[in-house]
């Protein structure tokens, strides 16, 4: 099994399939918005700026990375969230070679506006393990009703899951992340899915690894 870099317009879907990919096939998952909502529940200026859906600086990303990174050793891993700008996937790369890990590949999940839009405005996420549900697909609602899964934790909205955050977040999308999706194709390292579906996207994604 290879490495994953997964990267997507925000809300389409990248956590979800991630924790496909962590219980069906062993991978780790490593979400840098996991890790900074965990961090903003004891930093306040961290947990108002997170609500703004702007990026973090590059610096908090690489030494959360770098850390985290260390702990992974011989495992395979997702990336979820991050690369997110140019800088970041360089300097990844640099870390990778340190490390003696190969980044593998890339998968695009490729989702229109609209959908995204819906996705937001339906989702509620589990405030301690970050797990991420639907109010209206049927095939990601909790198994107890507001309950996660996995920690019985009552089940909430995300700060940054409004109208206008996602505005935001997309704006930065856009302007800063989408630039890697060329910056991987041309090192043919990335696969683009259609992600309609979880099921769908988990299988299309296991023919690339
Ligand atoms: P989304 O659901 O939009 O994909 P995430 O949960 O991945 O959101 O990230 C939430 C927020 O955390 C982002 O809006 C941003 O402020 C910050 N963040 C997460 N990963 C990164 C990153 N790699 N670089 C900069 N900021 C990040």
């Amino acid at each position: 099994m290879k490495n994953i870099i997964l990267l997507a317009p925000p809300a389409a879907g990248k956590g979800t399939v991630a924790e496909l990919l962590k219980s069906r096939d062993g991978y780790v998952q490593l979400s840098t918005g996991n890790v900074l909502r965990e961090m903003a529940q004891t930093d306040k200026q961290l947990n108002e700026y997170l609500k703004t859906g702007k990026l973090v600086s590059d610096q908090m990303i690489m030494e959360i990375l770098k850390q985290k990174l260390a702990t992974l050793k011989d495992k395979n891993y997702i990336l979820d969230g991050v690369p997110r700008t140019v800088n970041q996937a360089v300097l990844y790369e640099e870390l990778a070679d340190e490390l003696g890990t190969d980044i593998g590949v890339v998968i695009y999940l490729n989702v229109p506006k609209k959908e995204l839009i819906r996705r937001i405005e339906s989702r509620i996420v589990c405030p301690s393990c970050g797990a991420s549900y639907s109010l209206i697909n049927p095939e990601l609602q909790p198994k107890k009703e507001n309950t996660c899964d996995y920690c019985d934790n009552e089940l909430i909205r995300r700060k940054d899951d409004t109208k206008e955050v996602f505005e935001e977040r997309l704006a930065e999308y856009k302007a800063k992340t989408a630039p890697l999706i060329q910056y991987y194709k041309y090192r043919n390292l990335l696969t683009e899915i259609k992600a309609n579906n979880p099921e769908e996207t988990y299988q299309l994604i296991k023919k690339v690894i």
